[in-house]
């Protein structure tokens, strides 16, 4: 394994919420997917047709939300699902929370927002941000698990959305921003998590992402010694830590491997 002085990122490297969390969760994990790069050697869990139409169909419900947040109306996108009662039910979920919200005076789907923190550009792509009376709210959609409000708070993603968010809302609207919070809204039971954040919190978050910054400047990246974050991880392969674990796709936290794969490279997502 490589010490940290012969490490070399790749030449376009930033980091973003899930290569944190990535780090936070084994540091070997974030070593081989994004110093090395390797292609994903493992199944991320069986029955591996079940994850990838769970994750085909998360990406579709995202894709079809940034649709109609640039206009296309909700019954053309019902049209083109027609037949798929997941997605069918997961869109009209969509439908009533969006007019539960209320309106809005703008929103941006698939946003990307950076901020330096220790030096390094740290880059969060957001679901959809949106703004009304001087408060910008972000609303990212989970289609798998929902975490409770301890565990969500202290994930990257949490983290990283808060002190972009915080830093660079003002920027994107063009104007003074009072209030600024993040709802992850569950769309198959419609639960959501709503946290926001000030002056004093943004230090908090800015602290914890410069510490594991810091972390990975120094770090060996060991495999992990918790071997349960291995049953999901795309590496066990490499790793020794078995080929073929049993975990059904609604235990798995699919969508923070998106970050690995189509999200994360989403040529839809704009940067402001
Ligand atoms: S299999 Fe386990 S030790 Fe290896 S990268 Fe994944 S989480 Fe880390």
């Amino acid at each position: 394994m490589a010490t940290p002085n012969q490490v070399q990122f790749p030449p376009d490297f930033h980091y973003t919420q899930s290569r944190l969390q990535d780090f936070v969760e084994c540091p070997r994990r974030f070593y081989l997917a994004h110093i090395q790069q390797q292609r994903w050697p493992s199944p991320l869990a069986e029955p591996q047709s079940e994850v990838e139409q769970a994750l085909d169909r998360g990406a579709r419900f995202h894709q079809m939300v940034q649709r109609h947040q640039l206009g296309m109306s909700l019954e053309v996108l019902q049209s083109s699902v027609a037949g798929d009662s997941t997605l069918e039910t997961w869109l009209r979920r969509y439908q009533e929370i969006f007019n539960e919200l209320g309106s809005f005076e703008k929103t941006w789907p698939e946003v990307s927002l950076s901020a330096t923190v220790a030096g390094c550009s740290v880059l969060a792509k957001f679901d959809l941000i949106t703004l009304r009376d001087n408060a910008v709210m972000t609303l990212d959609w989970k289609t798998g698990r929902l975490p409770d409000m301890v565990r969500l708070g202290q994930r990257m993603q949490t983290v990283v959305y808060l002190l972009v968010l915080y830093r660079e809302a003002a920027r994107l609207v063009g104007r003074p921003i009072e209030k600024m919070a993040l709802q992850y809204i569950q769309i198959p039971t419609g639960e959501t998590r709503l946290f926001s954040v000030d002056e004093h919190s943004v230090a908090l978050y800015e602290a914890h992402i410069r510490s594991v910054i810091e972390a990975v400047q120094t770090s060996d990246f060991a495999l992990t010694e918790d071997v349960t974050r291995c049953r999901f991880c795309l590496y066990r392969g490499l790793c020794g830590r078995g080929q073929s674990p049993s975990v059904p796709p609604d235990e798995t936290d699919l969508e923070d491997y998106w970050g690995l794969g189509n999200l994360e490279s989403n040529p839809s997502a704009v940067e402001f």
